[in-house]
C-alpha cells in the first residue's frame, strides 16, 4: 500500500522507541501511519504498545534490521517519508560480556538500513526526495569521557568511544554521515544523553534501583558512585526527535540533553528519598540503607555532559521536565505498573542477571 504519510521506525518496542511511538500517536495533528520494525530481543516488549492494538495507523513487524530483503520490502510497500532508527543493542555491561551482537546490530544493521534507504530514495520523485529523512538516534557515549573541568560535549567534540557499545554506535554514526556526504542520502544524527522514564528495562541504573528498593534488595553502586551523567526525561527526547525530523537540517548532528548533571550516588539517594516519601510504611525504609558499593565497571566513563544549545537555538526545542519532576513521575510510574515490571524481570532476564551479576 502506498501512503506518503507513513514513517518507518526501527526498535520501536524498546525503551525510547516505544515512548516515541506512543508520543507520536498522542500528538493531536498526527495523521501519519507508523510501521514499527523490531526483532523483539530481550529488550523489546510489545506489551508497551498494547494501547495501540486495533489502531489502523499502527503496523508492527517482527524482524531483524539485518534482513535486507525484509527492509527493502518494507520501504517498497509502505513508501515512508522518513525512517527513525532506534534499533540497537544498548546495554554497556552486556557489550563488555558479549560485544558480537553489538557489532552485528549496531554497525551491520545500520549499514543494511542505509543501503535499503539509498535504493528506495533513488526511486522517489524529486518532491518526495526533498521530504525524505533518515534520522539516526545515537548517544553521547560516542564522545568518550569528560574530566570535571571539561566543557560539555558539543557537536564538534571529537569521537573517543571507550566501551564496545559506544564504539559500535560511533561506527554507525560515521556510516550515516558517509551516506550523506557520498550518496546524498538526507540523513540527520542526534546524540542524546542518558534517558529515564516509563518502560525502561530494569537492567539500567534508575529502574534497577527502583525495582530493587521496592523488594528490599541491595542497591549496587559501581565504584565510588561519583560518575556523572546528564539525565533527560524520555518524553523530552521524543519531542526533540519530532522537532529534528520536522525542521532539522540534513547532514547535521544535533546533541540532545536536559542540562541535569548528577552523580550516580546523587541519583540513587534522591530515588530513595522519593520512595521513602511515597512508601513511608515500607519495611525497607529508609531505602538508602540498601546502598552497597560494588567493583567498578571496566573502562567506566567518569562524566558525560551535553551542550544542547544548537538544538535549542536553531530549532527552538526545550526540555519540559526538570530532573525532580521527571524522576518523581518515573517512580510513580513504576509503583503503578508492577505487573509490567514482574513480566520483564522473569525468565530469561533473571537467568542473564544471575549469570552476569550473581548475587548483586
Ligand atoms: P533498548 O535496548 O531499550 O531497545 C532497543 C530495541 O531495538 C528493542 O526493542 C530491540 O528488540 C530492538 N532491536 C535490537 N536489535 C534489533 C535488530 N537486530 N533488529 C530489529 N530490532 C532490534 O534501547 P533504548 O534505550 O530504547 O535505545 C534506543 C536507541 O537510542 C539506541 O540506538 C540507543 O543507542 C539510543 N540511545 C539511548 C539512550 C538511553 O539512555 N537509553 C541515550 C541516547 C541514545
Amino acid at each position: 500500500m502506498i501512503d506518503p504519510e507513513s514513517i518507518l521506525v526501527t526498535g520501536g518496542a524498546g525503551f525510547i522507541g516505544s515512548n516515541f511511538v506512543l508520543d507520536w500517536f498522542a500528538q493531536p495533528a498526527q495523521a501519519t501511519r507508523l510501521i514499527n520494525l523490531d526483532k523483539l530481543t530481550y529488550a523489546g516488549n510489545p506489551a508497551n504498545l498494547e494501547s495501540l492494538r486495533g489502531n489502523p495507523g499502527y503496523t508492527f513487524v517482527q524482524g531483524d534490521i539485518n534482513d535486507a530483503a525484509l527492509v527493502a520490502k518494507l520501504f517498497a510497500e509502505h513508501q515512508p517519508k522518513a525512517i527513525v532508527h532506534f534499533a540497537a543493542e544498548s546495554h554497556v555491561d552486556r557489550s563488555i560480556v558479549g560485544p558480537e551482537a553489538f557489532l552485528k546490530t549496531n554497525i551491520d544493521g545500520t549499514f543494511t538500513l542505509l543501503q535499503a534507504a539509498k535504493n528506495y530514495y533513488a526511486t522517489l520523485t524529486p518532491e518526495r526526495q526533498e521530504d525524505f529523512r533518515f534520522l539516526h538516534v545515537s548517544t553521547d557515549e560516542v564522545y568518550g569521557t569528560l574530566a570535571p573541568e571539561d566543557p560539555a560535549f558539543h557537536e564538534k567534540t571529537p569521537y573517543a568511544p571507550n566501551s564496545p557499545y559506544a564504539a559500535s554506535k560511533a561506527a554507525s554514526d560515521h556510516l550515516v554521515r558517509a551516506w550523506f556526504h557520498t550518496y546524498g542520502l538526507p540523513t540527520i544524527i542526534t546524540n542524546c544523553s542518558n534517558n529515564y522514564g516509563p518502560y525502561h528495562f530494569p537492567e539500567k541504573l534508575i529502574p534497577l534501583m527502583i525495582t530493587h528498593a521496592l523488594e528490599g534488595k541491595p542497591l549496587p553502586i559501581y565504584g565510588d558512585g561519583q560518575q556523572i551523567r546528564d539525565w533527560l526525561y524520555v518524553r523530552d527526547h521524543c519531542s526533540a526527535l519530532r522537532t529534528v525530523l520536522a525542521t532539522g537540517r540534513v547532514g547535521e548532528t544535533y546533541n540532545v540533553g536536559g542540562g541535569n548533571q548528577r552523580s550516580n550516588l546523587q541519583v540513587v539517594n534522591r530515588l530513595c528519598e522519593i520512595l521513602d516519601e511515597l512508601r513511608p510504611d515500607s519495611p525497607h525504609a529508609p531505602h538508602a540503607q540498601l546502598i552497597r558499593y560494588v567493583t567498578d565497571r571496566p573502562g567506566h566513563d567518569r562524566r558525560y555532559a551535553i551542550d544542547a544549545r544548537k538544538l535549542e537555538s536553531e530549532l527552538n526545542w526545550h526540555a519540559q521536565e526538570s530532573f525532580e519532576t521527571g524522576l518523581r513521575k518515573t517512580v510513580e510510574w513504576y509503583l503503578a505498573n508492577s505487573p509490567w515490571v514482574d513480566n520483564v524481570t522473569s525468565g530469561a532476564y533473571q537467568n542473564w542477571m544471575a549469570q552476569n551479576y550473581g548475587s548483586r
